[in-house]
């Protein structure tokens, strides 16, 4: 009769016991993965346990019932099959967890099942033929000439797991990698082991150490996932999507951007909003089970999708339809408010970087848009090309000091002379095709490039104007955008700025819009009375268009108003025109505030202007904006001639 030894067996069901009790602490949440694995560890137990049992009733199988010994050791080869099957299902779900392609999963179960549903024929057809193993007249058991069919199905098995592994490696995630490389080589070490001393039971070792070698992998997958809401976190969003991109998949990716969450966090309370945090994942995972969500952001999710039928347009409907009803939350009750950005990725040639660009710049024009979503598309990667090439261009302008500040001279009515000027910035690509500051303007806001570039234009005027080359040049103006405006450095700056000049503050006069004006009201009228009382007086740009209304004008300290050109199409062929821009002036003259008609680009807007008593004039009638090299010559010539054509 054969001997075994147990202590291999026991070892291992120690080890697996701690496994058990280390994987329940960690309190995961519920995931099917780690349920399967839960699975694997029960089943690896019980057949470890059943093994022992085996053991010890064989070893006294003269004092009990054949049967007993029997169905033991049939029900044991019966475990050994499941849980060989469930852990096989397993890896292969692993393998192939980032193939959205469910071909290869479908095929690997059918193996699995077909050779799961024939080892347990072979368990039932041994109870009459004894192939597998059998008791002899003294009730002793003795192995069957088919003992060992069950390592030659774990080495199928294990056969079919690397194939898989190695048509799919280049989305296996590094995780599954570590397994596959130390796993199979390590089964067949220790199957070999068994075949030469058959008598050191080393099944249970088999198994534990396949559990131990997945254990370690979830543990380093533990840091991919976020803390709160237990989804994928940033880090594994940007491992998946280099996965699916390297394998070239097609996929679906939806971005999607929780608004005004600070309000929530205001009504309800941090933990309120936490919870609302957990529920949108939540939500997400319920009506998304074909897909992935993380969260890529503090109130950004996304959710990695297969490739769509339809287009994918009724993902974005439903995720509309969840997030406009209202959520209840115990007492609490909001309606969170999304912006959605999705992308198609076709076996595009993308890296992970431009992937995560565009959807966050997609996402971006959700969020400035109407509130519907926005597809990254042809279009809008034509777009977002453009304004990376000028935010290189810019950056590279300014590390090469190759921005501009040009000068458009400003008509004084009252004197007959350019005695100001306005600055504006000038941007050209190295082929030299100028970048008009309506479109890098904006860019450079968004980027921040504004303030650098705000500097650049307040240094250089401050130069012109000491250089003392332009006498007749009374004062300069600059525009500022929002950013300069809310900046606590912007009055000692520019204070050092003309003390360093030795200028006069008068000199210098700073245009804003309403929408800077506007953005702060308190903080806006405390900085623009500190630098009235330092002598810098406000232009009140662009009066006229959708950034401008009367009450700014007239609440807050502004010198001067510039009407926008927009006023000025119909002038003054159009009495209606004619008495709006008229009224306008005399109204700001009752006000005491100056007037600047912006636009001027015939002699008879310039003459009725004038007639009308505006103060300022500046349009390309007068003087179009010009380099500082020709602002010289340009003021000495008109000087001579003192009124120019007006
Ligand atoms: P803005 O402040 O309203 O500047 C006046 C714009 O009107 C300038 O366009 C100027 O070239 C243009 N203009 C002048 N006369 C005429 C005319 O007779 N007809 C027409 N159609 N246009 C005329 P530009 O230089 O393209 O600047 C566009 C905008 O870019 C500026 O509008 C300003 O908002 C912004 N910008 C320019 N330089 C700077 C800067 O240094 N800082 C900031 N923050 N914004 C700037
Ligand atoms: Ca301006
Ligand atoms: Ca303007």
């Amino acid at each position: 009769m054969v001997r075994w030894s147990l202590s291999a067996e026991l070892f291992s069901a120690i080890i697996l016991a701690l496994l058990m009790l280390s994987y329940r602490g960690q309190k995961q949440a519920p995931t099917r993965r780690g349920q399967m694995y839960q699975i694997c560890l029960w089943l690896s137990m019980g057949s470890i346990l059943l093994n022992v049992l085996c053991v010890l009733t064989i070893d006294y199988a003269l004092h009990l019932p054949l049967w007993l010994n029997l169905l033991l050791n049939s029900l044991y080869f019966f475990v050994v099959v499941v849980m060989a099957t469930v852990m096989a299902a397993h890896l292969f779900e692993l393998i192939l967890e980032h193939v959205y392609d469910s071909h290869c999963l479908r095929k690997a179960r059918r193996l699995l099942v077909g050779l799961a549903l024939l080892f347990t024929a072979a368990v039932l057809w041994n109870l009459e033929s004894g192939i597998l193993f059998y008791f002899d007249d003294q009730n002793a058991y003795q192995r069957g000439p088919l003992n060992s069919l069950g390592y030659g199905f774990l080495t199928v098995e294990l056969l079919a797991l690397v194939v898989c592994y190695l048509r799919n490696r280049r989305s296996v995630s590094r995780s599954m990698v570590h397994v596959m490389r130390t796993l199979p080589p390590l089964v067949v070490l220790l199957m070999v082991f068994q075949w030469l001393y058959p008598e050191i039971l080393l099944n249970g070792a088999i198994v534990t150490m396949a559990d131990l070698i997945l254990y370690i992998s979830f543990q380093s997958r533990r840091v991919e996932l976020d803390s709160l809401t237990g989804v994928g976190n940033r880090n594994s969003f940007c491992n998946e999507l280099t996965l699916r991109l390297a394998s070239r998949q097609r996929f679906h990716v939806i971005l999607l951007g929780l608004q005004q969450f600070a309000d929530i966090n205001r009504r309800f309370g941090h933990q309120m909003g936490d919870a609302f945090l957990y529920e949108t994942a939540l939500q997400l995972e319920k009506y998304f089970p074909q897909g992935r969500v993380f969260r890529v952001g503090n109130v950004e999710f996304a959710l990695l999708l297969p490739y769509p039928d339809d287009g994918g347009s009724a993902r974005l409907q439903v995720l509309q339809d969840c997030f406009g009803r209202p959520w209840s939350l115990g007492a609490a009750q909001a309606v969170l408010s999304v912006r959605l950005a999705d992308l198609l990725c076709d076996r595009a040639d993308w890296t992970m970087g431009q992937v995560l660009e565009f959807l966050e710049y997609s996402l971006d024009l959700a969020r400035k848009g109407g509130g519907e979503p926005v597809r990254f598309q042809a279009q809008a990667a034509r777009l977002f090309q453009r304004r990376k090439e000028l935010v290189a261009l810019m950056r590279q302008s300014l590390r090469e000091h190759r921005f501009r500040v040009w000068y458009q001279p400003v008509w004084d009515a009252a004197n007959r002379a350019f005695t100001s000027a306005e600055a504006l910035l000038r941007l050209s690509t190295p082929a030299g095709e100028p970048v008009p500051p309506s479109e890098f303007i904006p860019l450079a806001e968004e980027s921040g490039l504004i303030d650098e570039l705000s500097w650049l234009v307040v240094e250089e005027v401050c130069r012109l104007l000491s250089s003392g080359a332009l006498p007749g040049l009374e004062s300069v103006s600059i525009n500022l955008s929002m950013q300069q405006f809310l900046d606590p450095d912007l009055i000692p700056r520019l204070r050092r700025c003309l003390e360093h000049y030795g200028l006069s503050p008068d000199r210098l006069k700073i245009e804003i819009t309403e929408r800077v004006a506007v953005q702060d009201v308190e903080r806006t009228a405390s900085v623009m009375a500190q630098l009235s009382d330092l002598g810098i007086y406000f232009y009140l740009d662009d009066f006229g268009t959708g950034w401008s209304n009367l009450s700014c004008a007239l609440d807050m300290p502004f010198q001067c108003v510039k009407l926008d050109h927009s006023l000025l199409t119909t002038y003054p062929d159009n009495p209606q025109s004619c008495r709006l821009v008229h009224g306008l002036i005399s109204l700001f003259h009752e006000l005491d505030i100056q007037v600047v008609a912006e636009g001027v680009e015939s002699q008879a807007q310039a003459d009725a202007l004038t007639a009308c008593g505006v103060d300022w004039l500046q349009g390309y009638y007068l003087a179009r904006p010009m380099p500082e090299e020709e602002l010289l010559p340009f003021l000495q010539n008109t000087q001579k001639e003192m009124s120019p054509r007006v």
